[in-house]
């Protein structure tokens, strides 16, 4: 178990990375396959997925953490897995991938020196098939010798992986026994050894996944947590984080308003309503990870503990893989990257707007109706 109390953060030894994030396409979910108990009103899950490219200067060094899903997912994975995502009530929109992206800001993909992959999973893996054989591949423990990850499809056939993707390039498997480092309890790896980006063993989810923490500034942090959790509500509220009497900005009106919304609002959708512990609705998160969505539901345990003590810090900005709360706080790439998200300039900062903006997906009727009434009588 992680210190509730205190996250130590690494030190810092001068350096910092540049951080941008990349929108590279929407998954919509069911969301009775991934989250539990069922609230009213939030039946599906917009699932954007997130890339980032992460740049030190210093070193010179560029990597991708994550790819999105590749634009010829219908063609090229595996039929048992593309039966995944071709599931009747999943829908799958890829306007630009990566790729697209990184060449619309004229970054050549020579330059990206490795592509970090959280896990093996397809909404993940992309196509790395696009970049240079100078390109080396990171997978999490375990990987290559794993028959549920590599070889790819067609050489294996039930893997979410695609055989293209490891042709020709240097497939890098890190090994945390390697490093005698911990951060959060878990263990950790400095990527460019200069404290500026850490590689952090967070499995469960499946048996290989991995988070990233990056350094934007002497003492803040994103913290790049990729499917360790799949809606925020899995780890908000805590008591190291309680839902605030009066939640400002309101989750339903713009992201850096004034506007504040009473959080006694969401007590009666909240699951504690519903037993006899229902003051502890302000500490405890609205959702579970449903068992079958985690290879591992015990260890993707701990790993979520771990998220909670990240989120509760002021100093680190959680981003799930596919957090769709983030979408309207933060500004994506090309257009602008991470590393002032900890700015203020006297509104709040990324965090600060982004907290408890999922709420908004529980914005049924009579809640809003609710927030209407309240707003009337402040
Ligand atoms: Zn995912």
């Amino acid at each position: 178990m992680s210190d509730e109390s205190s996250l130590q953060l690494p030190p810092f030894n001068g350096s910092t990375v540049r951080v941008s994030i990349l929108y590279a396409g929407l998954l919509v979910i069911p969301t009775a396959l991934m989250l539990q108990p069922q609230i009213p009103g939030h039946d599906t899950v917009d699932a954007p997925m997130y890339s980032f490219l992460v740049e030190n200067d210093k070193v010179g060094k560029k990597l991708m953490y994550d790819l999105g899903m590749r634009k010829d997912w219908r063609e090229k994975l595996a039929p048992s897995i593309r039966k995944l995502f071709q599931h009747t009530d999943a829908s799958v929109d890829i306007p630009s991938d990566v790729v697209d992206i990184l060449n619309s800001a004229s970054v050549p993909l020579s330059s990206i020196n490795s592509i970090v992959w959280s896990h093996r999973h397809a909404d993940h893996t992309g196509d790395p098939s696009l970049f240079p054989p100078t390109t080396s591949l990171i997978v999490g423990p375990g990987f290559k010798s794993n028959s549920k990850s590599y070889p790819g499809y067609p050489d294996n056939p039930d893997v979410h992986t695609v055989q293209d993707a490891f042709e020709g390039r240097d497939l890098i498997e890190l090994d945390f026994d390697a490093s005698p480092l911990k951060v959060c309890g878990l263990r950790a790896i400095d990527w460019f050894e200069d404290g500026s980006f850490y590689i952090i063993e967070a499995l469960g989810h499946t048996s290989d996944h991995i988070m990233a923490l990056a350094r934007t500034s002497e003492d803040r942090f994103l913290l790049l947590a990729g499917d360790a959790a799949h809606h925020v509500g899995e780890f908000r509220p805590t008591p190291l984080l309680p839902l605030p009497e009066s939640i400002r900005p309101s989750p339903f009106e713009a992201p850096r308003s004034v506007i504040a919304c009473p959080g006694s609002i969401f007590e009666q959708i909240h699951p504690c309503s519903h037993s006899h512990d229902s003051g502890s609705f302000r500490t405890t998160p609205f959702y579970e990870p449903r068992p079958a969505i985690n290879s591992d539901p015990a260890t993707a345990r701990v790993t979520l503990e771990a998220l909670k003590v990240f989120d509760a810090s002021p100093n680190v900005l959680v981003i799930l893989a596919h957090d769709p709360s983030l979408r309207d706080i933060l500004e994506f790439y090309p257009e602008g990257d991470l590393t002032g998200w900890e700015r203020q300039d006297g509104q709040p900062n990324s965090k600060e707007a982004g907290t408890w903006r999922f709420l908004r997906d529980f914005g049924t009727k009579d809640i809003q109706e609710l927030v209407k009434a309240q707003q009337k009588t402040e």
